[in-house]
């Protein structure tokens, strides 16, 4: 789950984090007020939206007069930002944030997330901040420092004191360094976070560390206990589709694709997909139903795939293991029915009562062609698409 700059910022706060004073807005007036409780001279008016890249994308002003931040607030709100993290059709601006601005002598980056590879929490730093960290990767690889921390030891003083080095900082910045690696630290650990970005971490004209830019994403596994994080979700910033998803427990990404798939456990959806594309398709969407799933829930899956209007054909591809496949049978031609089915639909079922299942199709006088293997299925709904377009 990914929050807000502001939030995010809102939650390092609380773990001592340096960040500036700042106050969100979900208008121009409030805006406009909050940069008089802030008060001057210099003020920056940032757009609220899930991507980065704001900055280029003029989602970031700096100004200094309220005439300013009044200016500022009315072109980014309710505008449309393109930046390299949106996609071609943009965000839309919905809420704000005005902060005090800041001195900045040099922007380094940091950022810490959860390194499969080595089971651990890996922190990453550059003295080349506010630059795409992805383009120093690749072209400037020995200016990244990977630093990864045991668990069962924890945090301790030289990991902060390695990573202030390779950000070239001097005397009491590496102090504070220090500081602010441990606080990261616990604030990823205590919080469930799998992602924490500070791009630009910023040295300021007076020696102190503040990070100007804050994103934090979380494991969504771990939302149960993290009441007051699930609590900053933004629906406005979330696909609608997926939110649907969400509400039924389906495990549901939408692609861009033509052919909607429904299937039963993640393996089984990525080769699905797979075969999709070896066959000269392209799948709308990852679904994965779940072992049990139930008709409400089958229902609810077909509902979202029609929603989508790239949607030509759907395959739907299931293994009746826990579930059984009259079952499943059922439960398809009752969504197929309630949901005025218009677009072709292959099924495959293999697994417990799969011949019973296909009576029940085969007897439902649905236009439901039937699949044998998983590779006859995606010709099948490959042709079937060709065929209606
Ligand atoms: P994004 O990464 O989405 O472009 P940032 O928050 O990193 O957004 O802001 C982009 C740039 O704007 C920063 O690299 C920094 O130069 C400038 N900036 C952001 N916040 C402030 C601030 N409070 N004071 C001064 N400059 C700022
Ligand atoms: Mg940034």
């Amino acid at each position: 789950m990914n929050i807000h700059e502001y939030q995010a910022k809102g939650v390092l706060k609380t773990f001592g984090v340096p960040v500036p004073r700042g106050i969100a807005a979900f208008s121009v007036d409030e805006a406009v007020a909050a940069a008089k409780e802030l008060g001057g001279p210099v003020w920056v008016v940032k757009a609220q939206i899930h991507a980065g890249g704001r900055g280029k994308a003029g989602g970031v002003k700096v100004v200094k007069s309220l005439d300013g931040v009044r200016e500022a607030a009315e072109a980014i709100l309710g505008a449309t930002l393109v930046t390299k993290q949106t996609g071609p059709e943009g965000k839309e601006v919905k809420r704000l944030y005005i902060e005090e601005g800041c001195d900045i002598a040099s922007e380094l980056y940091l950022s810490a997330l959860v390194d499969r590879a080595s089971s651990r929490i890996a922190f990453i730093a550059s003295t080349e901040g506010g630059m795409d960290i992805e383009e120093v990767a690749a072209e400037t690889p020995e200016k990244i420092l990977t630093l990864t921390i045991d668990p069962a030891s924890g945090f301790s003083g030289f990991h902060g004191r390695e990573i202030a080095f390779a950000l070239g900082l001097k005397g009491d910045a590496v102090k504070q360094c220090v500081r602010l690696i441990g606080s990261l630290y616990k604030a990823m650990t205590e919080k469930d976070a799998s992602l924490l970005e500070i791009n630009p971490l910023v040295l300021t004209g007076s020696g102190d560390l503040i990070c100007l830019d804050a994103k934090m994403n979380f494991d969504s596994n771990a939302l149960f206990r993290q009441k007051d994080i699930v609590e900053l979700r933004d629906l406005d910033e979330e696909d609608p589709m997926e939110v649907r998803a969400s509400e039924y427990d389906l495990n549901y990404i939408r692609l861009d694709g033509e052919i909607g798939c429904m299937v039963n456990g993640a393996g089984l959806a990525m080769a699905t997909m797979d075969i999709i594309k070896l066959k000269g398709g392209s799948p709308a969407n990852f679904l994965d139903v779940g072992g049990g799933a139930s008709t409400e829930q089958v229902t609810a899956a077909f509902k979202i795939i029609l929603s989508d209007p790239n949607v030509k054909g759907i395959l739907v591809n299931i293994f009746g293991g826990i579930m059984r496949c009259d079952f499943i049978a059922e439960g398809i031609v009752a969504a197929a029915r309630e949901v005025h089915l218009d677009r072709p639909l292959v099924v495959r079922l293999e697994g417990t009562n799969v011949d019973l299942g296909k009576k029940i199709l085969s007897e439902s006088g649905l236009p439901i062609i039937a699949a044998g293997d998983l590779s006859d299925a995606a010709v099948k709904v490959v042709a079937a698409v060709k065929e209606a377009s």
